[in-house]
């Protein structure tokens, strides 16, 4: 919680990030691609068990879970996921114990992804696991949390369940307001005229929150979705009813405008938790020109969207982009098979 935004100050919040996260100029990568200057985010610098977006978006959900008095918090996602990692870390730093759910939502997947990588820190952190045998069920693995939840509350637990399903109005996404001031701030220091900001977009918190912390300080920056998990039109109407959610739980009058959600699917095959050749090609040209490393579900996938745009002339030369590298790095290793050679 570096520098939080007015418009979030009456919501609880618990400190659990670095920051503010740097803002970086990536030289090496501008030149290859020979179009806009392209700035990174590094919101993979957040700290908490090796960083990433979630660290944002924990900082509002444990200050409720506290407000509440919770003892035990319950969560569910990818085998893989980045959230479930951080969340056990944010409750074992904040003393509460920490259930989550895995599904099995990426089919076919090898020993290296069920047990390395974010799996083996999940453990490393202590949380409990338990797991959830479909992957395209959101509102079925919340129904299953919540029954785990009963059954710890009858035991004499109280348990906060931070939900998944679109149920539920996305109080992370709250981290991204504050993010968005940030960004704005970084710019400014730098003395950068930034032109877009290019974000994954996945449950949509962080695109959500976003647009809106953007929009509600009077920027009119655009902010580019990269799909990761639906494809563009679900995924748009996705993140317009969540920014909406995010003004109307901030009591804004404000209304999304249609123009401003903006999303591309382009680099979304084969589909969530999977990569084709041009993440692949993204992953190498941040590492082997930066020194940079982006993961396969969520920061690659980003870049290869934004170099995808770049090659399509969607961003040009004179121009500046900043994408936002939201971490995932630990699901490398989830990944050895397909990225050792
Ligand atoms: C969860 C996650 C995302 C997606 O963020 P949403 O707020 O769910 O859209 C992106 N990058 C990483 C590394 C993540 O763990």
């Amino acid at each position: 919680m570096p520098n939080r935004s007015s418009f979030v100050t009456d919501f609880p919040c618990v400190k659990l990030m670095h920051g503010p996260t740097p803002f970086e100029y990536l030289p090496n990568l501008t030149r290859h691609l020979d179009g806009p200057k392209v700035y990174v985010k590094r919101d993979d610098c957040t700290g908490l068990a090796m960083g990433g977006n979630k660290a944002r978006q924990l900082e509002y959900y444990f200050g409720e879970a506290r407000q509440k008095d919770c003892d035990t918090v319950l969560i569910t996602g990818a085998v893989q996921s980045n959230f479930l990692r951080m969340t056990a870390a944010a409750a074992a730093k904040l003393g509460m114990a920490c259930e989550i759910q895995h599904e099995d939502r990426v089919k076919g997947m090898d020993e290296h992804y069920q047990k390395s990588g974010n799996v083996l820190l999940d453990k490393i952190l202590g949380a409990k696991i338990h797991t959830y045998p479909k992957g395209e069920d959101e509102a079925g693995a919340d129904a299953a949390l919540e029954k785990r939840a009963a059954k710890l509350r009858k035991e004499g637990k109280t348990p906060y369940v931070i939900h998944l399903g679109p149920d539920h109005p996305p109080l992370g996404a709250l981290g991204y307001i504050d993010c968005a001031q940030e960004i704005l701030d970084n710019a400014r220091d730098a003395k950068v005229q930034l032109d877009a900001i290019v974000v994954p977009s996945g449950s949509a918190a962080t695109h959500a929150g976003l647009l809106a912390g953007l929009r509600l300080i009077g920027s009119s920056m655009p902010v580019l979705g990269v799909c990761v998990r639906r494809d563009a039109k679900q995924q748009a109407e996705r993140v317009a009813t969540r920014t909406q959610e995010v003004f109307d739980m901030l009591y804004c009058r404000q209304r999304v405008a249609k123009s401003d959600v903006n999303v591309t699917d382009a680099v979304l095959a084969p589909g969530y938790g999977k990569f084709g050749k041009d993440v692949k090609e993204a992953i190498h040209m941040a590492a082997r020109l930066e020194g940079l490393l982006v993961d396969p579900v969520y920061s690659g996938k980003t870049l290869a969207g934004l170099i995808h745009a770049i090659r399509k002339g969607v961003y040009k030369k004179g121009q500046s982009v900043c994408f936002i590298h939201t971490g995932g790095t630990p699901a490398l290793w989830g990944y050895e098979s397909q990225l050792s050679n």
